[in-house]
């Protein structure tokens, strides 16, 4: 058992009562309710950037805009299952309207899913002015927001640049920071996260062209940084077919990711040697990627050269303590929720067990529970 926060237990009995752990012993003989001996229990797993919405439609096409209300709600609903399946038991979505509905009904414990949270909307530089984008930000809190998602630079096709007014990061960052709602950015260029991180914004999302001063400055004022390197850019060129001609998802926007890959790959390996950053496991999960997501840890250590724990950790406790939700989810302790995943190896000698998920329990209740070895993810197809 790894307990999410680097600790490794062997031959551990978690005992579970109604959603919680109660208590964890080693050396306990007696029989267990589900023998998992096979299996490497960790926390269950984190995603801190997840578009549960998102989406291929009946004849396979990205849906950009939603089919209809109910056609979204049901391809969400199968997103969520497949993501829980893949050990995820907590999402964060950056984010669609109807991520709220399906956040509740989660909630209520009957539909299978990961645990939602969500911007539902997102700012941007046609937010309007400081104070426009101070009100936006109370209403966000007002229709139940877990988060303000900023887009403070362009989309990867798009180039990447600064596209937000320094003026406009302070009112939506510093509005939050004063209201008491976490902040995550959209920020590619080194001016962009810059900017970002003096504005007080908390997390800095993708970084594609961060430097190592932006690298070190995140470090140093304890913002959060979720490098997205595993799945998002694999997955929009594998799914091509399904994006190309809609909106950005042009043959350039294609050959911005393309070159995106590389770019990554130079910087994942910059970010895990920067003393102190803390890296938290998201994703980008758009469609075609949902139920991929454990892909982005085992890149994290494949083309980052993090160590196991530590990818461990970002997708587990330091992911919580980025959502404040340190003291209820990610770690593996009395007292915390029962979100226990069973993976089919040894993540610390071989990173890819976290994509083998054999067992999942979240909140006390056991949503998969198959034999080690004929354990797999989940596939979401188009
Ligand atoms: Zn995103």
């Amino acid at each position: 058992m790894l307990d999410g926060t680097g600790r490794t237990l062997r031959n551990a009995t978690i005992t579970v009562q109604g959603s919680k752990i109660t208590s964890i012993d080693t050396g306990n003989t007696a029989g267990a309710t589900y023998d998992l001996g096979q299996l490497t229990v960790i926390p269950g797993m984190i995603d801190v950037h997840a578009h549960v919405a998102w989406h291929f439609d009946k004849d396979g096409r990205y849906a950009a805009r939603p089919d209809s209300p109910a056609q979204e709600i049901l391809y969400s609903a199968e997103n969520a299952y497949v993501t829980l399946a893949a050990g995820f038991t907590t999402i964060q979505s950056p984010g669609s309207p109807s991520d709220v509905d399906l956040r509740e009904a989660i909630a209520r414990g009957v539909l299978p899913g990961p645990r939602i949270l969500t911007s539902i909307r997102q700012l941007n530089e046609r937010s309007g002015t400081p104070a426009e984008i101070r009100e936006k930000v109370r209403q966000l809190k007002k229709d139940g927001a877990d988060v303000v998602k900023i887009f403070a630079s362009a989309s990867i096709r798009d180039g990447g640049k600064q596209t937000m007014t320094d003026e406009q990061l302070v009112a939506a960052c510093g509005e939050a920071k004063t209201i008491g709602i976490r902040t995550m950015v959209h920020a590619h260029s080194p001016e962009s996260i810059k900017a970002s991180v003096n504005a007080g914004c908390l997390q800095i999302e993708h970084g594609v062209f961060a430097t190592d001063e932006v690298l070190k400055l995140m470090a140093d004022k304890g913002v959060y940084f979720d490098p997205n390197v595993g799945v998002v850019l694999q997955n929009y060129l594998k799914n091509k077919a399904h994006f190309l001609n809609i909106g950005n998802y042009t043959e350039e926007g294609f050959a911005y990711m393309e070159k995106g890959l590389k770019l990554n790959a130079d910087m994942i390996k910059r970010a895990v040697a920067t003393p102190k950053l803390m890296m938290v496991m998201g994703t980008d999960a758009v469609a075609g990627a949902h139920g991929h997501n454990a892909d982005e840890i085992v890149e994290r250590v494949r083309q980052g050269n993090q160590k196991p724990m530590d990818a461990i950790i970002g997708a587990t406790s330091l992911a919580a303590k980025s959502m404040n939700l340190e003291k209820a989810i990610g770690t593996l302790a009395a007292g915390y929720e029962a979100d226990l995943v069973g993976l089919d190896g040894d993540p610390l000698s071989d990173i890819t067990a976290v994509t083998r998920v054999a067992f999942v329990m979240k909140g006390g209740k056991i949503y998969k529970n198959v034999s080690a070895g004929s354990a797999r993810v989940s596939r979401s197809a188009p």
